[in-house]
C-alpha cells in the first residue's frame, strides 16, 4: 500500500495507544461525531467489520477526511497527548477504510419516498446532502458545473489526497439509492429547479476569489487557476504565495515539486496564526520554503515577464492585523506572485425549499466542517418536507 497510508504494524502500534476513555473527547471533537474510540476499539479486537461501520455510518466521506482532517478536531482532543504523542486518529480512519472497506459494508438501500431533491455542486457538503438524503428516501440529482466530483478537494495536489479516495466515498454513497450527477451543468437560478424538485440544495462553495485591493493586482496568479493547471507554471523559479493557510501552503509545495528554486510565502499574521497543522509546516521548512509572517503584499509591477512587488510590516493589536507606518521595502525580482487568500460566495436566495450548506454558508472551512453542514442541510430540508 503507498506511503501515505500506514502499515499493518504501524496501524496496530496507532491503535494499541487508545486508552479507551470514558467520556470520548475524540468524538464530541468531531464535528460529524465519528467516534475514533468505537471504531480503534473495534479494530484493536480485529473486528474491522464493525469498524467500518462506525466510520462510514457517521461519515460519507471517511476515506477522504482521514486524509486531510486538520489536527484540531479529533487529534487535538485525544488524551494520549498526556502521555507521550496522540493517535494520528485521521490516518488510522484512512487506513482502515484503505485496507478494510468492503462494498457490503455499505450498500444499504433505503425505501423511495416519492420525492426529488436537486442539489446543487459535487463537493464535499453536497455529496453530504445527498448521502442523509438518500437514506431517507429522497431521489437525488446532483448539478456540478465542472467535470469532476468533490469541489475544492480537487485542488488539493494528488500527493496528499488522491482523487481516487474521492471518487471511492462518492461511488459508496450513490449505491445508496437513486442518486444521479449532471456534470458540466451550471445551475444560475435554483429557484427554476423548484418547477421539477421538491427542494433544493445550494452546496456551491465560495465561487468569488478575494480582492487584495493593491497596485497591479491584475498580474497575481489566482490559486484555483495554478492548483487547476499546475504545468502552465512549470518554467517560473522564484515564486511567491500571498497567504497562510492550507491552500497557499498546497501552492507552496506543488511550486517546489515542478522545480522552482526559491518559493516565499508572504504571511499578513504571525508564525503562530498559520492556519496549518505542525506537520504540514515542518513538511514546507523541509522543503526549503521560505515563510515571511507580519508581512503584507502592497504593489506589484510587471516588465519583460518580470514581477517586482513592494511589502509592508504587519502587527497585531486586539486582534487586528495593521501596518507598521513606514515599513515598506521594494523586493527584488519574480516570476509568479499567486493569490491564495480566501474567497467569498454569492448572496443566497431566499426560498425555504432552498437550503445552502458547506463553505457557501458557513465560510471557508475545513472538509469535515463542510460535511457536517451538508448533513444538516438536508434535515432541515427533510424537516420542511415531510
Ligand atoms: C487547495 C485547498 C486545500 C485544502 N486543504 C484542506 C485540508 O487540508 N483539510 C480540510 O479539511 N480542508 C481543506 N480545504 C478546504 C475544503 O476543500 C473545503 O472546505 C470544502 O471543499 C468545502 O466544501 P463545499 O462542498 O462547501 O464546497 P466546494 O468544495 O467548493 O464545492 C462546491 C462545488 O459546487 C460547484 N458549483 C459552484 N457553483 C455552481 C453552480 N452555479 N452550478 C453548479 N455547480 C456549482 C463547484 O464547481 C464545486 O464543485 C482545502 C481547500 C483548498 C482549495
Ligand atoms: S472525520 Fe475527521 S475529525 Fe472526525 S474523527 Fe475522523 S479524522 Fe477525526
Amino acid at each position: 500500500m503507498s506511503t501515505r497510508y500506514l502499515s499493518k504494524l504501524q496501524l496496530d502500534a496507532e491503535l494499541n495507544k487508545c486508552l479507551n476513555c470514558k467520556a470520548s473527547p475524540c468524538m464530541h471533537a468531531c464535528p460529524v461525531k465519528c467516534s475514533p474510540k468505537e471504531f480503534i476499539e473495534a479494530a484493536k479486537a480485529k473486528d474491522y467489520a464493525s469498524a467500518i461501520q462506525t466510520i462510514v455510518h457517521n461519515n460519507p466521506l471517511g476515506h477522504t477526511c482521514g486524509l486531510i482532517c486538520p489536527e484540531h478536531f479529533c487529534v487535538k482532543a485525544c488524551m494520549r497527548a498526556k502521555i507521550d504523542n496522540p493517535i494520528n486518529i485521521p490516518l488510522v480512519q484512512a487506513t482502515l477504510v484503505k485496507m478494510f472497506r468492503e462494498k457490503n459494508h455499505l450498500s444499504d438501500i433505503f425505501e423511495a419516498n416519492g420525492k426529488k431533491i436537486a442539489i446543487v455542486g459535487a463537493g464535499p457538503a453536497g455529496l453530504a446532502a445527498a448521502w442523509q438524503l438518500l437514506q431517507l428516501g429522497y431521489e437525488i440529482k446532483i448539478f456540478e458545473q465542472s467535470s469532476a466530483v468533490g469541489g475544492a478537494l480537487n485542488l488539493i495536489p494528488d500527493e496528499r489526497l488522491p482523487h481516487a479516495a474521492i471518487e471511492d466515498d462518492w461511488d459508496d454513497i450513490r449505491q445508496m439509492g437513486q442518486a444521479d450527477i449532471v456534470y458540466d451543468c451550471k445551475i444560475d437560478n435554483p429557484l427554476e429547479l423548484l418547477d421539477e424538485y421538491d427542494g433544493v440544495i445550494m452546496a456551491v462553495g465560495e465561487q468569488n476569489m478575494i480582492q487584495l485591493g493593491i497596485k497591479g493586482e491584475e498580474y497575481i496568479t489566482p490559486y484555483t487557476e495554478y492548483l487547476r493547471y499546475p504545468h502552465r507554471f512549470m518554467n517560473k523559479q522564484k515564486v511567491v504565495i500571498v497567504g497562510g493557510g492550507n491552500v497557499a501552503a498546497d501552492c507552496a509545495t506543488t511550486a517546489h515539486n515542478l522545480g522552482a528554486k526559491e518559493v516565499t510565502m508572504l504571511v499578513r499574521r504571525q508564525l503562530n496564526h498559520l492556519r496549518i497543522d505542525k506537520k504540514e509546516l515542518l513538511n514546507l521548512l523541509d522543503k526549503g520554503i521560505n515563510i515571511m509572517p507580519n508581512t503584507r503584499l502592497t504593489a506589484v509591477k510587471k516588465a519583460d515577464d518580470v514581477l517586482r512587488f513592494k511589502t509592508c510590516s504587519t502587527y497585531i493589536e486586539e486582534g487586528q492585523c495593521l501596518d507598521i507606518k513606514g515599513s515598506d521595502v521594494e523586493r527584488g525580482e519574480v516570476d509568479l506572485i499567486i493569490k491564495a487568500i480566501g474567497s467569498v460566495a454569492d448572496k443566497p436566495v431566499q426560498n425555504e425549499k432552498i437550503i445552502y450548506a458547506g463553505d457557501c454558508k458557513i465560510g471557508g472551512s475545513t472538509v469535515v466542517e463542510a460535511i457536517a453542514s451538508g448533513i444538516d442541510a438536508a434535515k432541515i430540508i427533510h424537516s420542511r418536507l415531510i
